[in-house]
């Protein structure tokens, strides 16, 4: 009951203040476990396994998955700087500063909290934070693009993109990967039912986000070069099945970034952030119809030939 009040308090003070979000200005949930910046371009991007906090009130969770994604908070925040300083204006962050050891946002509440009333709440929090930063993107823009935002130990230092499909499904044929039994379960469903593209050209085409990765010089799959993931390699978790659904206007895609030269130092990092941006500057006109900044496709072409057009 305690718990349950605490997330109605919650849902009540937040829902009255959301029209007062200001963009860039952080707020907390509960003792700051959750942290979100609001934001005002169709970008929302979280970072659930990248935080320190470690209070004792809260026991270390005893089962599932306790390792740090190492530095992907600071990638995160990396990544947003670089789109505020390239537009001026600020995407929607989402941070769990929790360490995983206390809670893991990207599980089911089960195996996230594991039965801590406040590990409980900051997952509640985590994801309600999620929906609001989406809702205000749609909004807006009409659609919102989620990445949640990770990082991996394995042996192949690629960026594994994660569409909800497995090494296995991947494995399967263009036919196969075209039906709608695939293209319903993917977190692209809402860019397949807009597309000229068929959902394969949007997982491993020349326009899809692995090729246009590896153009930037950063190995990834799925990709035109690696069409299949060897494994292991993350399909994409809770976050991204919860969150990207196409009838609410949301696509996506969890992506896991590799540590060297990704996000090990500073520099790697901000240069990784560049490569990204630069990515989904190109990504976004194709495939959602807006710039990364939200403008119509229409407009930024008409300012590109503009600033074509010799002057008289
Ligand atoms: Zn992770």
């Amino acid at each position: 009951m305690k718990l349950l009040c605490a997330i109605v308090v919650f849902g009540m003070v937040f829902s009255s203040h959301a029209e007062d979000l200001v963009p860039g200005n952080s707020v907390f949930g509960q003792r700051n476990f959750i942290e979100y910046v609001p934001g005002e371009l169709p970008l929302v991007i979280a970072a659930p396994h990248g935080g320190r906090l470690t209070p004792a009130e809260i026991p270390n969770r005893t089962s599932g998955v306790t390792d740090i994604d190492a530095n992907t908070q600071e990638l995160a925040r990396t990544i947003a700087a670089v789109i505020h300083a390239e537009t001026g204006r600020h995407i929607h962050l989402v941070v769990c500063r929790l360490h995983r050891s206390k809670l893991d946002a990207n599980r089911d509440l089960a195996e996230a909290a594991q039965g801590n009333a406040l590990a409980e709440q900051a997952w509640q929090e985590h994801h309600a934070f999620i929906e609001t930063a989406c809702e205000a993107a749609v909004r807006q823009f009409s659609v919102a693009f989620l990445i949640d935002l990770h990082g991996h130990g394995h042996a192949d230092p690629r960026v594994e993109l994660g569409y909800l499909h497995n090494a296995l499904d991947l494995a399967d044929c263009d036919e196969a990967l075209n039906e709608s039994t695939y293209v319903n379960a993917s977190s692209l469903r809402w860019i397949v039912e807009r597309s000229d593209l068929s959902h394969v050209d949007l997982l491993r085409g020349p326009l899809s986000l692995g090729a246009l990765l590896e153009a930037r010089g950063f190995p990834a799959t799925p990709s035109p070069r690696m069409r299949v993931p060897t494994e292991p390699f993350f399909r994409g978790g809770y976050t991204i099945a919860r969150h990207c659904k196409a009838d609410k206007n949301i696509t996506g895609l969890q992506i896991e970034a590799n540590r060297p030269r990704l996000r090990d130092t500073a520099e790697n990092r901000l240069r990784f952030a560049k490569a990204l941006v630069s990515t989904l500057r190109e990504y976004f006109p194709k495939h959602l119809g807006i710039s990364l900044s939200g403008e119509p496709k229409s407009k930024e072409c008409q300012r590109v030939q503009a600033s074509l057009t010799p002057a008289q």
